[in-house]
């Protein structure tokens, strides 16, 4: 379905981008890679899926780094068809102890990325009359939870800037919209799971099990294979008039 096309997933190198790089993959779209994690793998794997895969390190938070890496995707890909912006990191803290270098952290790589990697990539969408853009939020960019100020600040901030792009192609082939997981089992998440362990001086387990009871009705993890499989339908014909939703694929989490 996805032959000749050509994904960028920023944050790819594990968790929930590579997830979705590979069922894009699988669906014949060419992939670029990006993430600070190792690659070498992971482009192998993909590629054994018979597409071609690049790989780009730029730094989220960094201006010039997505410039070029918006540039090299059209120099070596002929430009980018599908956008996932993915790339995310979390911070913990209640707000009077929120280290300010930390807010300008996660606003600069969960939330002002996309908006970069969106201005550059919507003048060849418009050109081929095509486009996906499709943004990883998360359930909290539609409800809170304390201590995630900047995060839930993020995420409430590309849903919002889901909707506005949204509008502003909405008479054109290019759609775009947000995917709000749940808990999902990855890096940014065993990570709070093992401080909760730690904390508490609870077994991982328990950790995980008091985790999930606290947010997420269903008590599962959604998983990346999941996620991958709702970008697909995403870039399908049967998605051409969904325009700027916030799609929850969070359990029931926001149900509540
Ligand atoms: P992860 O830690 O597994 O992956 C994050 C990716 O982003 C990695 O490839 C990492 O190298 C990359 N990255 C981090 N900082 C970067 C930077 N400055 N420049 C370039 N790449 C950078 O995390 P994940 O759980 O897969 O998260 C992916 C996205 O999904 C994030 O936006 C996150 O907020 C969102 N999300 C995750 C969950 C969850 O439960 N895991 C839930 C909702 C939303």
């Amino acid at each position: 379905m996805l032959k000749n096309k050509t994904a960028l997933v920023t944050g790819s190198t594990s968790g929930i981008g590579l997830g979705i790089a590979k069922s894009l993959a699988k669906q014949g779209a060419n992939i670029i890679l990006n993430g600070f994690g190792e690659y070498a793998a992971v482009k192998a794997e993909i590629e054994a899926l018979g597409v071609r895969v690049g790989y780009n390190g730029a730094d989220m938070s960094k201006p010039a780094d997505i410039e070029a890496m918006m540039a090299y995707a059209t120099t070596e890909f002929g430009g980018v068809d599908i956008l996932v912006n993915n790339a995310g990191i979390q911070y913990v803290s209640p707000i009077e102890t929120f280290p300010t270098e930390k807010w300008d952290a996660v606003i600069a790589i969960n939330l002002s990325s996309a908006f970069h990697t969106t201005r550059l990539a919507i003048p060849s969408m418009r050109t081929k009359n095509w486009g996906r853009i499709i943004n990883i939020a998360s359930a909290h960019g539609l409800v809170a939870s304390a201590n995630k100020t900047a995060y839930v600040a993020a995420k409430h901030g590309i849903v919002g800037l889901t909707k506005a792009v949204a509008l502003e192609v909405a008479t054109t082939g290019v759609t775009v919209n947000a995917i709000c997981p749940g808990w999902v089992l990855t890096p940014l998440v065993q990570a709070q799971i093992d401080a909760r362990a730690a904390n508490e001086k609870i077994t991982v387990d328990q950790a995980t099990k008091e985790l999930l009871g606290e947010k997420e009705p269903s008590l599962q993890f959604t998983t990346t294979e999941q996620l991958g499989e709702l970008a697909v339908f995403m870039c399908s014909p049967a998605a051409d008039n969904v325009r700027g939703v916030a799609w929850a694929a969070d359990g029931g989490w926001t149900a509540q």
